[in-house]
């Protein structure tokens, strides 16, 4: 008698785009999907999001991976590499085109400044010679999700995001679509990731559903913003993480409402294991502390 498949491995990953050095920021997304992959006892993955070439920093994504290394978060497996990845996503839009669910947009971003720069049926007439692919969002289309720090989120897809692109006019892969199908290809059950993604996560679950593939659970963390309220990477002043391992974890795991580890372990590796032992994700914070109003409990603001 054939053995019933054993249920598939929890798994993790951490996805940093090459535009810098791995800043705090980023370090607060590392840690917690390591440690909520850990936590259930599965594996954590990393994939570099170099999808947009103009933006990326030379030398950067091997910089971000040799600071992972330092702070003692190696992956398992394989890092996979967007920009190495474009036959998938053209296999997906070549099956979303077929299906009907995506067409090719000649609407230039002045045809749509007139509907707030949201896009819902392409304008008549208009031709351009390097037409982008958007998804088709009928009437109607919403979706809700739970998250495992902000509880049931539901958006309006076709009233707030519109047809979203899915191939851009200059040729580039959208994020939602190559997300897609890495973490589908990357056998990824759990996403972790911060905040600003939130309202991406119903588009990505629309494509799951429409190609097919499995549907992760999603945890989305408090960002990290810089003294005028951006989100850290974007400021010129995130700073790397390498000069002290062992603070810079501690720095992002108070940014995770966790308790001090006392003692202080010495060096990452002891950290990350006394770490694991102490997490408590019910700490996690749904927003940065002092800089939103939600919050189900009262962190220690990181002296950020
Ligand atoms: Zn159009």
């Amino acid at each position: 008698m054939p053995r019933p498949a054993p249920p598939a491995p929890r798994r993790g990953r951490f996805a940093p785009s090459p535009t810098g050095p791995l800043h705090a920021g980023s370090l607060v997304a590392a840690l917690g999907s390591w440690l909520m992959a850990r936590r259930a006892g599965g594996e954590w993955r990393v994939r570099i999001e170099d999808l947009d070439p103009p933006r990326e920093a030379p030398g950067a994504a091997q910089a971000q991976l040799a600071a992972l290394h330092r702070l003692g978060l190696v992956p398992d497996g394989p890092v996979l590499r967007q920009s190495a990845r474009g036959a998938l996503y053209a296999a997906a839009l070549a099956r979303l085109l077929d299906a009907g669910h995506a067409f090719v947009c000649h609407c230039s971003r002045a045809d749509l400044a007139v509907h707030g720069g949201l896009h819902r049926a392409c304008v008549p007439g208009a031709r351009r010679p390097d037409p982008a692919v958007r998804l088709r969002v009928p009437p109607g289309c919403a979706i809700a999700f739970d998250d495992g720090v902000h509880g049931r989120v539901r958006q309006d897809v076709h009233a707030e995001v519109g047809d979203f692109v899915l191939r851009r006019a200059d040729g580039l892969w959208a994020y939602q679509l190559a997300v897609v199908v890495d973490d589908a290809g990357q056998g990824i059950t759990d996403v972790v990731r911060g905040a600003d993604l939130l309202d991406s996560t119903p588009r990505q679950i629309l494509l799951q559903r429409l190609l097919g593939l499995p549907t992760p659970a999603y945890v989305h963390l408090p960002l990290r913003l810089d003294e005028a309220g951006r989100k850290l990477s974007k400021s010129l002043g995130a700073a790397p993480v390498e000069d002290d391992p062992v603070a810079a974890l501690d720095a992002a795991w108070r940014f995770l409402g966790q308790a001090p580890l006392a003692p202080r372990p010495p060096g990452p590796s002891a950290w990350l294991v006394a770490a694991l032992a102490a997490f408590a994700p019910a700490r996690i914070p749904r927003g940065a502390p002092g800089r939103l109003a939600a919050t189900h409990n009262a962190p220690d603001p990181e002296g950020a």
